[in-house]
């Protein structure tokens, strides 16, 4: 069977990792953005991850002519009303130049997150990751699923694994950061982890109807 293309819309090298590597086992063939340098990435405009992954989606599978995956993730912390929600990305942009690079950002907005929770006690730290798929092509959205991890927020950052919030994220059960973890831990209980693996099934299933 030929392999079916797919732009994989995110430039976020820690996402392209997850993400291929759960599809792995398909017959696809992950096509990465930077083949389409040319293309402006869209605004990120909704108020939902459902509505900025579909959104995603279907601007890139216009422009590119190809089925496209695009992810939308983020953190919600239950003491702060659900931010950094939405704007997780972009939660400590007020405090970084211009242009900073992403271990920059990421720094920033874990100590932005850190600040805003001083002296809120353990078990009102919780927290999750969010993660929504829309996968896209012929016009319209085609697939879409979802998931969670439910977790705390330290009091420090631990760890050097993953990305983004990674090193501030602790698993309960485990009593480690997602930055303490292996690739491999990460990717089994991860929202983003089990959202692909909804996908994976959901596609393989999709494929074998339209062969
Ligand atoms: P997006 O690229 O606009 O979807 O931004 C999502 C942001 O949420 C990332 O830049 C990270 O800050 C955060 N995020 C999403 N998934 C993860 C994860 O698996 N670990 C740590 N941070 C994450």
């Amino acid at each position: 069977m030929q392999a079916r293309a797919i732009v994989l819309a995110t430039g976020n090298p820690g996402k392209v990792r997850e993400i291929t590597a759960a599809l792995g086992d398909l017959a696809v063939e992950i096509l990465s953005l930077e083949r389409f340098a040319d293309i402006a990435p869209p605004a990120e405009t909704g108020q939902t991850f459902a509505a900025n992954a579909r959104d995603k989606a279907l601007y890139y599978a216009a422009a590119t002519g190809q089925w496209c995956l695009a992810e939308d993730s983020g953190l919600v912390v239950d003491a702060l009303d659900g931010a950094p929600g939405v704007h997780s990305a972009r939660y400590a942009a007020d405090r970084c130049p211009p242009g900073a690079d992403r271990a920059t950002v990421d720094q920033a907005n874990n100590a932005k997150l850190l600040e805003a929770l001083a002296g809120v006690p353990t078990g009102l730290r919780t927290a999750r990751f969010l993660c929504h798929l829309a996968l896209a092509g012929e016009g319209r959205v085609l697939i879409e699923t979802f998931d969670t991890v439910e977790g705390l927020i330290a009091e420090a950052p631990r760890g050097r694994g993953g990305f983004g919030y990674d090193p501030v994220f602790v698993i309960p059960s485990l009593g480690r950061t997602t930055a303490e973890l292996s690739p491999q831990q990460k990717n089994a209980l991860s929202h983003r982890g089990k959202a692909v693996r909804h996908l994976a099934r959901l596609l393989a299933s999709f494929l074998s109807q339209r062969s």
